[in-house]
């Protein structure tokens, strides 16, 4: 018979079994040990832990597996250790590789910028809101230093803008009317040949509204009544059928604007008073009375 005390020795100092570990081992992990009077003692079973890993037969999975989140969290976490540890030699051979391969390096960056193209966009509004007037200061240097540049730029942007540069043009003339006058003057004084290649294109484009101007200005030094506009003028044409109103021949590719009675003889400026005529027959008429005038040409007789 077995006195209590020999238990308590037995737990403390087991037996070995014939491979030489303790046997208490020789149980699976969460088996009952059928000699410790059907105890389930937790430290016996671990002993088995300690010697056979996960090699050893239990009947459940001793180690958890660590899942792939785990694996690359670890891994990311020694690439950034060894990378601190190494920095100096890291970047030294990044410099080297880019002085070796421009190319190489300048088409990986325009890739990223084309990849990440809302990324970079947002990062940089970022910075320029964080550093608004570094950035402003910088701008000002650049276009200070690069003056052909800044005018290219502009061209295009007028370019590929004309409608609303045309609109903050006229919107700035309307607020600084004076300021606007000035530099309109100054820009036709030094630049006289687009002066009159854009009058001439004016010219060509629109005969009608020039000759009523030319008419109405005629008119004023008359002290003349009355005033007319190219729509009126082009109205006229059209019912004259593009011919001279003496002779019949096509004024087509030019006409003169004539009051039928002279403002020298009190004629008035409206309409009604016009006639449009091929230059030679207005040359003939000049300020002549518009009965003796037609009669010489054979009408009226
Ligand atoms: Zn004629």
């Amino acid at each position: 018979m077995i006195s209590h005390e020999d238990k308590t020795n037995q737990k403390t100092a087991p037996s070995l079994d014939r491979r030489g570990f303790p046997a208490t081992d020789g149980f699976l992990v969460g088996q009952r040990d059928e000699t410790s009077h059907g105890e389930y003692d937790p430290l016996e079973t671990n002993l088995g832990d300690r010697f056979f890993g996960e090699k050893q037969k239990t009947g459940r999975a001793v180690k958890t597996r660590q899942t792939e989140e785990e694996r690359k969290a670890k891994k990311k976490a020694r690439a950034a250790a060894w990378y601190l540890a190494n920095k100096e030699r890291v970047c030294a051979t990044t410099t080297a590789y880019q002085r070796a391969n421009p190319k190489k390096v300048r088409a990986t960056k325009a890739k990223y910028r084309k990849d990440n193209h809302e990324k970079i966009c947002a990062q940089s509004a970022e910075y320029r809101k964080a550093n608004a007037e570094n950035v402003r200061a910088g701008i000002a240097a650049w276009q200070k230093n690069n003056p052909e540049k800044v005018k290219a730029i502009k061209a295009k942007w007028y370019k590929s803008h004309a409608e609303r540069a045309r609109a903050v043009a006229a919107a700035y003339r309307n607020n600084n009317p004076e300021k606007a006058l000035a530099a309109s003057k100054n820009w036709r004084k030094s630049h006289p040949k687009e002066v009159r290649a854009r009058e001439n294109a004016y010219r060509k484009a629109h005969p009608e509204k020039v000759a009523a101007k030319d008419a109405n200005r005629r008119a004023r030094k008359h002290n003349a009544g009355g005033c007319h506009t190219g729509e009126e003028v082009k109205q006229l044409l059209a019912r004259q059928k593009c011919l001279c109103a003496v002779c019949k021949k096509s004024i087509e590719s030019g006409y003169h604007v004539d009051h039928v009675v002279p403002l020298a003889r009190g004629g008035s400026n409206y309409i009604r008073n016009i006639q449009l005529l091929c230059p030679t027959c207005n040359l003939r008429k000049g300020h002549k009375d518009p009965l003796i005038f037609m009669q010489s040409m054979g009408f009226l007789l």
